[in-house]
């Protein structure tokens, strides 16, 4: 079939104003906010059922043309922009809100439901519930944060967002669609199930494995009362002991550190920011007196921080907009990498290094993730777009973290072809053999957002 023959048929599933292939339509899908360079994109297909999708797909498979399905197109790392050309799913018609079940507490969604749109949707009719969204621009989907395991003010203390995934509507290469999780037998999308837990087969896929049409996601009692106790730590040596003396106490609903040498006021600390939550204000005082004693016990200064400060940081999600932009030349990405705790003052140490090498204001933080589990460490690049050095620096930085991430034992988040390059190269054999059998049985014409997690 010729490209117009194919246009002419996308546009029979989801009627012309909702397929295309005009230039100037698929220039601004041809990249996102990240580091990456543009790449070349052949049609945009907005779909507005699963039914719509599985017809979309029959196409594609039949024409071996890549999909690649999107959400806020948010992650960075380039993961929507198409490798090999095709078509991008652009899910953001499907957005209802399916169901909100307040006694097994979860939300029965579409794929394209924004974070903003969650977050709005229960503070406004179930306003005693919360979900887990992440600090990202609402405009993110919660199914490209929760597939990525992406990790947000709850995951202290209820864990990363991947994990708060109860069930998947899935459309597979064949265009057969497929339910994960209890809702494969029953009528509630309570929890993945004691089945064969074949979820984790589509997070961190990035799209490879097909296209998400519905999910349930957990959600969570909302506290009364919630507080932030800032600290100054003089040396990233006392966060380990730091972080395992105040998660020892059950009372933090969230960590966030950060070292960054602008404002000058920050060089040289690292700021501590531990989130509680209360019934009372009695009970936020009794639990910030015992963090305040574990912050002097652990060299960390308590810091009396202005209201407005608090504010900004209490706001959820956090008005991140200003801190990614530092250049003031709209470009910002991060390696995020999951790291172990042990390892997390070498990685602030090297990190900056890296950093100052590509004449980058060092600009590092990490977010505990359940417990002391997992911490994600954000090295973070803001670069001016519209000049070609700096961004060249940041290609540079970006990739040299991810090196020094896998070095120190820990594991790049949401990487960019280039990190899972680097992943592939070091990760056990089996398990690239072990991929490639699960994809080539799903997707034996390799549509699935090629490119991405490529195994030979
Ligand atoms: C300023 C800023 C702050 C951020 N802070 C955070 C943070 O605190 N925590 C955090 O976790 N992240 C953060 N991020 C990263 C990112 O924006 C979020 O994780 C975001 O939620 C990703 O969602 P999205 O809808 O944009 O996903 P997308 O970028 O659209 O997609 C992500 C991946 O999932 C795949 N995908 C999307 N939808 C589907 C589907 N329906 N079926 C199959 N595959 C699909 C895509 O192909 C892609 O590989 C931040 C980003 C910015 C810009």
């Amino acid at each position: 079939m010729n490209k117009d023959d194919i246009l002419t048929q996308l546009e029979d599933i989801v009627g012309k104003d909702f397929a295309t292939n005009r230039s100037e339509d698929l220039y601004i899908y041809s990249q996102d906010p990240g580091a990456s360079l543009p790449r070349k994109v052949d049609f945009v297909v907005m779909p507005s059922s699963t039914e719509e999708v599985q017809k979309i797909v029959r196409i594609a498979n039949q024409e071996r043309i890549p999909i690649v399905s999107m959400g806020g197109g948010l992650t960075l790392s380039g993961l929507i922009i198409p490798v090999k050309g095709g078509i991008i799913l652009d899910m953001k018609r499907m957005n209802r809100i399916i169901e909100i079940n307040q006694f097994s507490q979860y939300a029965l969604i579409e794929a394209g439901v924004t974070t903003g749109q969650i977050l709005s949707h229960l503070n406004e009719n179930y306003p005693h519930l919360q979900p887990p969204i992440p600090d990202a621009p609402p405009s993110a989907t919660v199914a490209g944060n929760t597939l990525i395991h992406g990790s947000g003010y709850l995951s202290q203390r209820y864990g990363g967002h991947g994990s708060m995934i109860n069930g998947l509507e899935v459309v597979l290469a064949n265009g057969e669609v497929c339910k994960l999780g209890s809702c494969a037998l029953s009528d509630y999308w309570f929890d993945r199930g004691p089945i064969p837990d074949f979820i984790g087969l589509f997070t961190s896929a990035f799209g490879t494995m097909g296209v998400i049409t519905k999910l349930s996601v957990q959600l969570f009692p909302k506290p009364k009362m919630r507080d932030i106790i800032f600290g100054l730590l003089n040396d990233p040596k006392d966060i380990p002991d730091l972080l395992l003396k105040i998660t020892a106490t059950g009372y933090a609903e969230d960590i966030l550190l950060g070292m960054q040498d602008k404002p000058e006021w920050m060089k040289g600390y690292v700021f501590v920011m531990t989130y509680i939550t209360g019934d009372s204000e009695e009970d936020i005082d009794r639990q910030s007196k015992v963090l305040k004693r574990i912050y002097r016990k652990t060299n960390a200064r308590f810091m009396n921080a202005p209201e407005k400060m608090k504010n900004l940081y209490l706001d959820k999600p956090i008005f991140a907009a200003g801190a990614a932009d530092f250049r003031k030349g709209g470009g910002f990405e991060y390696v995020g990498a999951f790291m172990p705790l042990e390892k997390i003052p070498d990685a602030y140490e090297k990190g900056a290094e890296v950093a100052r090498k590509y004449g980058i204001s060092p600009t590092l933080g990490s977010r505990l993730i359940g417990g002391v589990h997992t911490i994600v460490m954000f090295f973070s690049y803001s670069f001016n777009r519209a000049n070609a050095l700096d961004m060249e620096n940041a290609r540079s930085a970006l990739h040299e973290t991810n090196q020094l991430a896998l070095d120190l034992g820990g594991i790049p988040w949401k990487a960019e072809l280039e990190g899972q390059k680097l992943i592939l190269n070091q990760i056990d054999p089996s398990y690239t053999k072990l991929m490639k059998t699960i994809r080539t049985a799903l997707d034996p014409n390799g549509i699935m957002n090629p490119g991405n997690w490529e195994v030979d």
